[in-house]
C-alpha cells in the first residue's frame, strides 16, 4: 500500500504544499504538517514541496530495490597507443580498495580498436574483469558515440560506481554518460571513500576555489560517477601478466552514430618533460618578469633534471604554453621537489603543488603565502637567488660525478 511520507526534521511548515494540494487533503496544524484520508496519492504536493521532505513510501521501496540492482567498481581504462594513461593504475589501485570495502569486483572498462594490447597491458593489475566494446567506429574518441556505448555497457551490466580519469577525455564523456544513465557526476575529486554506514561513495574535491573540501554524495541514483585528476592518488605497480576474464560488448549502428568526424590528430611536441611526470620541477610566475626570465627557470630545471612548471599569471602572460600550468586549472603535480619562483601562492595554484613531497619556495616578500606550505623558504630576488642555486647544484652534480 502506497501512503504519503512527510519527514517532519526537514519540513519549514511553508504551507506550500497545503496550497498545491488539489483536494485540501493536507493542513498545518500544532506546527506540524498533517496528510488526511481523502488523499489521493496524486504526487502535487511532492513536486510543490523546495525541501524535498515529501515522498511516496511505495515509490522510495521502489527507489532501494532498484539501488541494490548495482553492484561493482568499474575504471574507465583510458588509452592512447596501445598504452594506458597513468591515472588509470591510480583509479584501479582506488577501485580495488572501494570494491573489497563493497564485497564486489573491480572491473576495467575499454573501447576502442584492436584492444588486444591494452588488455594485455591491463591483464597486470587486480582487476576482476574486462569489459570491452571493439570497433573500427571507436577507435578514435568521439563523446556521443562513446557516451552512448558506456551509457548502454552501465544499463546492461549495472556498476555501483563508475571512475574516471579527470582528463580532457573524461571530462567530455562522463557528464553525457551521467546524463544518458539519468545520475549525477563529480568531477576532479582528489579522495575517494565509503561511508562505513550507508555504503555510500563519499566523494571529496576541492569547492569555493578551493577554500573547502567538500564531500558530496549520490544517493538516489545509480551508478555513482566520479572523475578524479590524474596524479592525486598513488598508482600501483604492474605485477605479471595473468588471464583475465575479458566480457565482449556487442554494439550496434545507432550507438556508433556520431556528428564528430576526426580529420586530424595532432600531437602536441613541447620537447620538454612533461610536469606530470616529471620528479623535479621548477615553477615560475608574475615575479619572472618576462619570457626570459624563463630561461633562469630552465637552467635549474636542467640542472635538477627536471621540468618547467609555471603559474596561470606566467601562462597568461604568453611566457610559456599551458601545458606547463599548474593548479586548480592546469595540472596537479606530485614530484619528489618543486622550486616556486616568483609565485605568491594563490589558492588555485596551491591546489595543484602542494602535495610535492619537498617545497622551495623563492620569492622577494617575505609575507608571500607560499612560504606557509614551503619546506625551506629563500627571501630575495629571484635573479639573484636563482642563478647561485644553479651554480649549486651544478657543482655538487659535477662532484658527484654526475
Ligand atoms: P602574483 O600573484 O602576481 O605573484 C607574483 C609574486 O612574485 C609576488 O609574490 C611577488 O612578491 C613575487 N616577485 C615579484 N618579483 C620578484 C622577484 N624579482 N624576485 C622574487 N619574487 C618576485 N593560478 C595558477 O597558478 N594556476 C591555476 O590553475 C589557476 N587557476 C585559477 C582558476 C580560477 C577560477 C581563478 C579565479 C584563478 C586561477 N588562478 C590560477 C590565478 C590565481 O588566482 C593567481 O592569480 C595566480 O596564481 C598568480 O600567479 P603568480 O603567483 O605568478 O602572480
Amino acid at each position: 500500500m502506497s501512503e504519503l511520507r512527510i519527514k517532519h526534521r526537514i519540513c519549514a511548515q511553508c504551507g506550500i504544499c497545503v496550497e498545491a494540494c488539489p483536494v485540501g487533503a493536507l493542513t498545518i496544524s500544532g506546527e506540524r504538517l498533517q496528510v488526511h484520508e481523502w488523499c489521493t496519492l496524486c504526487g502535487a504536493c511532492i513536486e510543490s514541496c523546495p525541501v524535498g521532505a515529501l515522498s511516496l513510501a511505495e515509490r522510495e521501496r521502489a527507489l532501494a530495490a532498484d539501488l541494490e540492482a548495482y553492484s561493482g567498481v568499474w575504471v574507465i581504462a583510458e588509452h592512447t597507443d596501445d598504452e594506458a594513461h597513468t591515472v588509470v593504475f591510480e583509479l584501479i589501485g582506488k577501485g580495488r580498495e572501494l570494491a573489497d570495502r563493497r564485497g564486489a569486483s573491480c572491473c576495467a572498462v575499454l573501447l576502442g580498436d584492436a584492444l588486444a594490447p591494452a588488455v594485455r597491458e591491463l591483464s597486470r593489475y587486480p582487476l576482476d574483469r574486462i569489459y570491452a566494446a571493439e570497433d573500427p567506429a571507436l577507435a578514435q574518441f568521439r563523446s556521443d558515440a562513446w557516451a552512448r556505448v558506456l551509457a548502454a555497457m552501465i544499463e546492461r551490466e549495472r556498476p555501483e560506481i563508475v571512475l574516471c580519469g579527470a582528463t580532457a577525455l573524461g571530462r567530455a564523456l562522463m557528464p553525457r554518460v551521467a546524463a544518458l544513465v539519468r545520475t549525477g557526476v563529480t568531477a576532479d575529486c582528489t579522495d575517494l571513500e565509503i561511508d562505513a554506514q550507508s555504503g555510500l561513495l563519499l566523494q571529496t574535491r576541492p569547492a569555493f576555489g578551493g577554500n573547502i573540501m567538500a564531500t558530496i554524495l549520490c544517493p538516489d541514483h545509480r551508478p555513482q560517477i566520479a572523475t578524479v585528476r590524474p596524479k592525486v592518488l598513488p598508482g600501483l605497480c604492474p605485477g605479471p601478466e595473468r588471464e583475465v576474464n575479458v566480457v565482449r560488448f556487442e554494439t550496434d549502428a545507432e550507438m556508433l552514430r556520431s556528428a564528430v568526424e576526426v580529420i586530424e590528430t595532432h600531437v602536441e611536441e613541447t620537447g620538454a618533460q612533461s610536469i606530470a611526470e616529471a620528479d623535479a620541477i621548477v615553477a615560475g610566475g608574475r615575479g619572472m618578469g618576462s619570457a626570459g626570465g624563463f630561461e633562469l627557470i630552465g637552467r635549474l630545471a636542467r640542472a635538477l633534471g627536471g621540468a618547467i612548471g609555471a603559474s596561470r599569471a606566467a601562462v597568461d602572460a604568453g611566457w610559456v604554453p599551458y601545458s606547463h600550468q599548474v593548479g586548480q586549472t592546469g595540472k596537479t603535480v606530485q614530484p619528489k621537489l618543486y622550486v616556486a619562483c616568483g609565485i605568491s601562492g594563490a589558492v588555485q595554484h596551491l591546489v595543484g603543488m602542494q602535495s610535492a613531497r619537498g617545497i622551495i619556495a623563492i620569492n622577494r616578500d617575505p609575507r608571500a603565502p607560499i612560504f606557509d606550505v614551503a619546506d625551506v623558504g629563500l627571501v630575495g630576488d629571484m635573479r639573484v637567488v636563482v642563478p647561485r642555486l644553479v651554480e649549486a647544484v651544478e657543482r655538487r652534480r659535477k662532484e658527484a660525478g654526475r
